[in-house]
């Protein structure tokens, strides 16, 4: 069997490295054509070295450097160009591992190459799901989500000819689960790093601390499936071991569980419809004794009302909410404004935006960027 060619977008950060791990687990299986990186040239210079990419993408410091190194047989290009590479002939499949809505191109490209496209990334798919997804299945591109929700809805409406009634998406609940809301004002940075289950970049560890990742992922859920807004619901489960469900019509439930550890999802994209051995220890069920589920508290984590929102109407919506969330928790991210201001921003340009129905993907753009000065402004004003 020829090694699938892998492109990765994003290989320096931690769903890049957990990619590569998998990867390394599979002497022969795969071939990394390509790898991109934003910042952390000195680490990419290392996995250079070591996958022999033929293709490679990085920031303009990076670009530089290596243009003063030369390394051989290595065509580089700028970080604007990642959709050159997505769509390259010698890509079978395509991880999307870099953050933001910067994404998108290469997103599209990838699709309409007709490749498989394995997205860990959450801002293509909420600004512009409905359009790659209609353009994935004109190109017959596999879009087989990252993210381990919606892997697991994928995972457990394969095979199946019934569509679901419901998908109930879980969630660990975030750093916030057990803190009072009128101790919110107090937490800081650090608080909200220390996330119990999982271990993610400081953008989704904060966006899960608002529930506002969750938010994103009922957006996705609409698209990648084919959902429409009230056929989704989410609901708290603590230990993170159930990790979404699909419900029929008859009230019948599957669940898919695990690990938490995102080399489940991101090998289960590689290697689909195969399973491979992966080394990841399955949860002791007698070990943990229980699994607890709540509902989500809305006055708690109003974000998660707020996207519910944006996946009702639709539209330019869900752009604008993407690039005001982006921009505000840069924000918080910098010390620059405390926690319970995020929500207070985002909402105030939520609510000023005029949206655009059945945008273009042009329509999409300026919606994002009317999103970024709008918050701009107001964190400038505050
Ligand atoms: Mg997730």
């Amino acid at each position: 069997m020829n090694p699938c060619r892998i492109a990765i977008l994003g290989s320096t950060g931690s769903i890049g490295l957990n990619t590569l791990k998998v990867l390394d687990q599979h002497p022969g299986r795969f071939e990394v054509v390509a790898l991109t990186a934003c910042n952390n040239f000195k680490l990419l210079e290392k996995q250079i070295k070591k996958y022999k990419p033929k293709h490679v993408a990085v920031g303009d410091l990076g670009l530089s450097y290596f243009k003063r190194i030369r390394p051989k047989g290595i065509k580089f290009y700028s970080l604007g160009d990642t959709a050159a590479i997505a769509s390259l002939k010698e890509v079978d499949t395509l991880i999307i591992a870099m953050r933001s809505a910067e994404a998108l191109k290469p997103f599209l490209a990838a699709v309409r190459a007709g490749k498989r496209v394995a997205p860990a990334n959450k801002e293509a798919l909420v600004i512009a799901g409905g359009m790659i997804m209609s353009e994935a299945r004109k190109y017959h591109a596999q879009v087989i989500p990252v993210d381990s929700e919606q892997s697991a809805i994928f995972q457990c409406l394969d095979g199946q000819r019934a569509l679901p009634a419901f998908v109930h998406l879980t969630a660990s609940g975030g750093p916030l689960r057990t803190v009072a809301l009128k101790d919110f004002k107090r937490m800081t940075l650090k608080n909200i790093l220390a996330h119990p289950r999982w271990k993610m970049g400081p953008k989704i560890t904060v966006d899960s601390a608002t529930l506002m990742n969750k938010g994103f992922e009922v957006i996705e859920a609409k698209h990648l499936f084919g959902l429409r807004h009230d056929q989704i619901k989410v609901l708290i489960h603590p230990e993170a071991i159930i990790h979404s469900m699909v419900e029929f019509l008859d009230g019948s439930l599957l669940a898919q569980l695990g690990a938490t550890d995102m080399r489940l999802p991101i090998q289960y994209a590689l290697t689909y419809p195969e399973r491979l051995q992966s080394g990841i220890k399955s949860p002791d069920f007698a070990l943990l004794g229980q699994l607890t589920f709540e509902l989500p508290d809305l006055k708690k984590f109003p974000a998660l009302g707020l996207a519910f929102e944006a996946a009702r109407r639709g539209g330019t919506l869900p752009a604008v909410l993407n690039a005001a969330d982006e921009e505000v928790v840069d924000a918080f991210l910098a010390r620059k404004i405390d926690f319970l201001s995020i929500y207070k921003i985002i909402e105030k340009v939520f609510t000023r935006h005029t949206i655009v129905k059945d945008p273009s993907l042009e329509e999409i753009m300026q919606a994002d960027e009317w999103a970024r000065r709008e918050t701009k402004s107001i964190l400038e004003n505050l």
